[in-house]
């Protein structure tokens, strides 16, 4: 039970911010924190912090189903 909360409270690196978080959620290979992922579903498209999302989302490693 201790290394269960041991492992939870050091958190995985999110792809967006680049700091260590406890919550998140794991898109492909890569971990977005809680906040950030919040961020993104509350930014507007054509707000310049959209890009940014982008920009760092694109460092995912994803199956090429869209290109
Ligand atoms: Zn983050």
């Amino acid at each position: 039970m201790d290394s269960l909360l041991a492992k939870n409270q050091l958190g995985e690196t999110c792809v967006i911010c680049e700091q260590s978080k406890s919550k998140g959620i794991h898109l492909y290979t890569s971990f977005i924190c809680m906040d950030c992922e919040k961020d993104i579903v509350t930014t507007n498209t054509n707000d310049p912090k959209y890009k940014y999302f982008l920009k760092q989302l694109k460092k995912i490693n994803t199956p090429e189903i869209y290109s």
